[in-house]
């Protein structure tokens, strides 16, 4: 509230109209727009028209709504609970609110503010909850912004959550009144049966929801192993979005921007644990410890990773000393790094005819003698992906050649994919190793080798060749988490 005395002009109230007849008198899109707004109550739909378009009539054949064909009468709007006009002539609309009035009916005319004795809202629909908009004068577009945005906070599965909540409504006022069953509610919306509902596992919601009855345990922790993404703030998952508001502490890495932490709950504990090549940060055995203990503490924990947290991401690790620890997690995928590359590059990391497979690799398991398996699939056509490859680049590069990939295989890297601030780069195999001495690339680096490279869009990127003779040395900090 920040203008303590604005006042609303308009109340909100939820009207019921279960199995009651509302009518609508029009036949043209003002009308077909309101019987579709009602048509998502259980109203019994009557609409009063001899001149129904034949959107309209399609509407009615398929709702089963009440038609009368006829001119308007005043008598067809007795018995209604609520009344609109909406022929889109003003006389008419005029005569409509006037009978609606005299028969003590509330009535609404469309775009004629000054006939209404309500105002139908925006309305965001998880039967059985509604939130329902009103901007009074600011206008429609307004209330359309509000209800995307709101919509896209609230799981689609809200509804299902609250027709179970209203089914252990009887059970609940058992509970001691005040903290316990404050509690039990908590735990019940934030907690093992909302998670549940979530996954579309209802009968197991059920049995949360059950356990939270009788146990007087606090409630269990639960950590999600989020994606955020390559960095662009809206590359983040809807889903992801809603742990981030709902997360009691979020644990990130480097690599995932503060723009992207600041979506979170405004009051969540936010902690930082690395890792930056050449800073000092937690290592993975802490990290582990960190969610452990945190779960056992019943916090919601958001454990959020660059990209998709199971590539490069050791989610492996954290997942088994949570599954070790007995505690409850999930994982929310992410845009990965080469697929936000690619888009940044458009390239088909498939292309037909040309490669119809993926590696997804890093360039430092290529110490020793042995070629690893990629190597394989890329001399055989694969599209490799090379996470971390920046200060490798010169043995990837060397290594691939070696092994019999032509020089020339087309080559694309991306710096700081998906953000504002990306860089684009194009060569051969040959031209790969520059990347090693390029101390202006500081951001993090994908690497995309193969054939299928070569489709894509060389418009807005550099030639990586005009760095080709650079030296090999590199002090420039890289994104890791391998
Ligand atoms: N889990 C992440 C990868 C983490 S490993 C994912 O799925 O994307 C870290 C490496 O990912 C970086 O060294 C870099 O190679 C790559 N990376 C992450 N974000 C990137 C970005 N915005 N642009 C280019 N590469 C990126």
């Amino acid at each position: 509230m920040s203008e303590a005395n604005a006042k609303l002009n308009a109340f909100p109230v939820f009207m019921r109209v279960e199995g009651e007849a509302v009518a609508i008198v029009g036949g043209g899109e003002e009308a077909l727009a309101k019987a579709r707004l009602l048509d998502q109550s259980s109203a019994v739909l009557r609409i009063i028209t001899d001149a129904a378009e034949a959107e309209l009539l399609n509407f009615i054949a398929a709702t089963g709504a009440v038609h009368i064909d006829a001119a308007y009468d005043a008598a067809h709007l007795e018995g209604a609970t609520l009344v609109f006009a909406a022929s889109g002539e003003e006389a008419l609309d005029r005569r409509v609110a006037a009978d609606a009035r005299r028969l003590g009916i509330p009535v609404n005319a469309v775009d004629r503010p000054e006939l209404c004795d309500f105002f139908t809202p925006a309305l965001v629909n998880r039967a059985p909850v509604a939130i329902a908009i009103g901007t009074e004068g600011a206008g429609p577009v307004l209330a359309q912004i509000l209800r995307s945005r709101i919509d896209r906070m609230l799981s689609p599965s809200l509804g299902a959550l609250a027709t179970l909540a209203a089914s252990f409504r009887g059970a609940a006022e058992r509970l001691p009144k005040g903290n316990g069953r404050r509690r039990f509610w908590s735990d019940f919306f934030a907690g093992a049966p909302a998670r549940a509902v979530e996954a579309g596992e209802l009968s197991q919601a059920h049995d949360a929801a059950l356990d939270l009855l009788v146990s007087n345990a606090p409630a269990a922790g639960h950590i999600a192993l989020v994606g955020a993404g390559p960095g662009a703030e809206d590359l983040l998952t809807l889903r992801a979005h809603r742990f981030l508001m709902e997360a009691d502490v979020i644990v990130y890495d480097a690599l995932v921007p503060e723009a992207i932490v600041a979506m979170g709950r405004r009051d969540a504990e936010r902690l930082p644990v690395g890792k930056r090549k050449g800073c000092h940060s937690k290592s993975q055995t802490e990290i582990n410890a960190l969610l452990v203990e945190l779960g056992h503490a019943g916090k919601r924990v958001v454990r959020l990773k660059s990209g998709d947290p199971l590539v490069f991401g050791r989610a492996g690790e954290e997942m088994a000393a949570l599954r070790d620890a007995g505690i409850a997690y999930e994982v929310v995928p992410g845009v990965t790094a080469a697929f936000a590359a690619a888009a940044d590059f458009e390239l088909p990391l498939t292309l037909r005819g040309v490669s119809s497979s993926m590696v997804f690799t890093t360039g430092h398991d290529l110490k020793g003698n042995s070629l690893p398996d990629w190597a394989k699939l890329a001399i055989s056509g694969a599209t490799v992906a090379v996470y971390m490859g920046r200060s490798v680049a010169a043995e990837v590069a060397g290594r691939l050649i070696e092994a019999g990939l032509s020089p020339d295989t087309a080559v694309a890297v991306v710096e700081n994919a998906s953000l504002g601030n990306r860089r684009r780069f194009h060569g051969t195999l040959a031209d790969l190793p520059s990347l090693e001495a390029r101390a202006d690339l500081t951001g993090p680096v994908m690497t995309i080798i193969g054939d299928a490279v070569a489709g894509a869009n060389f418009e807005r990127s550099e030639p990586l060749a005009a760095h080709r003779h650079e030296g090999a040395a590199s002090t420039a900090a890289e994104g890791v988490e391998q």
